[in-house]
């Protein structure tokens, strides 16, 4: 059974073939730079035998219908359209509010929520839908299934999801935190339970996404029950351009300060700020080869990143009363044995010991880097979203055929 995987961007269309249930990715690629003069698709493909193929296409994409047909065209030109056919399409969508808990097939009514929803994301929520869209009018045979990134975090009680503002603000405009990466999350909680052999309702997790942008989720028997990132991808943890947690108040006073308007401090909390900042650089790597050179204002970006990782942990082993497992993952998350040793240093009255011999090994795969006796398990667990988005997509489709 083959899944395509659709991730639709304002320029971009990412795309994986999946073959279900093996998990083997087939196909893979993106379009780039869509609407812009140099747009361009990048396709990958296996050829019998397993090894991947690599195609560019530069061709002027003036828009999403341009990219997937260029797409399927790719497809079938280098054999990596299933000939037995696709079972379904599954959509990462951003923003699901509070309608949807889990993945809902598409149909009229989801698209007009998911519309309905586009206040809340509006760089993300309208890219989706088109993609959505532009798949209805070129496969309307497939079942289609759309996958919330807020989705898992929807379990959340409400003491963590409201923000103590005025109740209108909540009732009537739909502000509280909702919590992003859910498939992510969700992803390495899963594997995480797979690996300890046990089942995941029993675990309490807290798992740390730190990719560009970055996340920590308390997960108890399974289920999110608060996370870092808020009613946008700006609260929390530090992150490679974003702010994280600061005092609402200053944006006012910068506001008064220098005039600057509402949308230009909305770009430089978004943009500007985070280790990029504080140190000039967004990338993690560069930041701590600067950093071990001596570099002073990267030594302080890596260790305020660090640290505030760490008043996080703090926080949500106490929310979880009891942790079985503290996950990494995500690019800095899965690559860095230094950031986690610096997140965990310090945390052993929590029962977070790390062995140095572990969290150095290069693995592809999942890793335990905790010392032997320690109480609380340490992983490093890739995440995989698109495969979150296969397994969701199959799950929701046959829910759905078997009623
Ligand atoms: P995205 O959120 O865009 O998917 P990724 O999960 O790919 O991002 O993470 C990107 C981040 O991971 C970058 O800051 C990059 O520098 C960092 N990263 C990747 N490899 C390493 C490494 N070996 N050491 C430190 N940081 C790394």
């Amino acid at each position: 059974m083959n899944i395509l995987v659709i991730n639709s961007g304002s320029s971009s269309v990412k795309y994986q073939l999946v073959d279900m249930p093996s998990e083997r990715v087939l196909t893979r690629g993106v379009a780039e730079r869509i609407g812009e003069a140099e747009s361009r698709l990048v396709h990958r493909w296996r050829i019998p035998g397993g090894e991947w193929q690599d195609m560019q296409r530069d061709e002027p994409l003036a828009d999403h219908h341009d990219a997937f047909r260029l797409i399927g065209t790719a497809m079938q030109e280098t054999g990596a359209m299933p000939t037995a056919g696709l079972a379904g399409i599954g959509h990462r969508v951003v923003h699901g509010g509070e309608r949807f808990r889990e993945p809902a097939l598409i149909a009229p009514d989801v698209v007009a929520a998911i519309r309905d929803m586009s206040p809340l994301a509006p760089l993300h929520n309208p890219p989706n839908l088109t993609g959505i869209e532009v798949c209805l009018e070129q496969f309307p045979e497939l079942p289609q299934v759309a996958v919330f990134d807020t989705a898992f975090h929807q379990s959340m009680p409400a003491h963590a999801y409201r923000y103590a503002l005025p109740e209108h603000w909540y009732s009537e405009h739909r502000v509280r935190r909702y919590g992003f990466h859910g498939t992510s999350h969700h992803y390495v909680a899963e594997q995480t339970a797979a690996h300890l052999q046990r089942p995941l309702g029993e675990l309490n997790l807290i798992t740390l996404h730190l990719g560009n942008g970055a996340s920590a989720a308390a997960i108890r028997a399974g289920r999110s029950v608060d996370t870092s990132m808020g009613f946008t991808p700006l609260e929390g943890l530090m992150m490679g351009t974003r702010c994280g947690d600061i005092d609402p108040a200053i944006l006012f006073y910068m506001s008064r300060e220098t005039g600057a308007s509402p949308a230009s401090l909305e770009d430089a909390l978004n943009k500007d700020s985070g280790l990029k900042g504080i140190c000039g650089e967004n990338d993690m790597r560069t930041t701590r080869e600067l950093a071990d050179a001596g570099d002073a204002r990267a030594q302080l970006a890596v260790g305020m990143y660090c640290y505030r990782i760490r008043k996080y942990i703090g926080a949500y082993c106490a929310v979880l009363g009891r942790l079985d497992a503290l996950v990494f993952t995500a690019g800095i998350g899965e690559n860095s044995p230094e950031i986690r040793a610096q997140v965990c240093s310090g945390l052993e009255a929590l029962g977070i010991t790390l062995d140095t011999g572990r969290n150095h090994r290069q693995d592809d795969g999942i890793i335990e880097i905790q010392q032997a006796a320690a109480p609380v398990g340490v992983l490093v667990v890739p995440t995989n979203e698109e495969i979150e988005i296969a397994r969701q997509t199959i799950s929701c489709i046959e829910t759905i055929s078997s009623r």
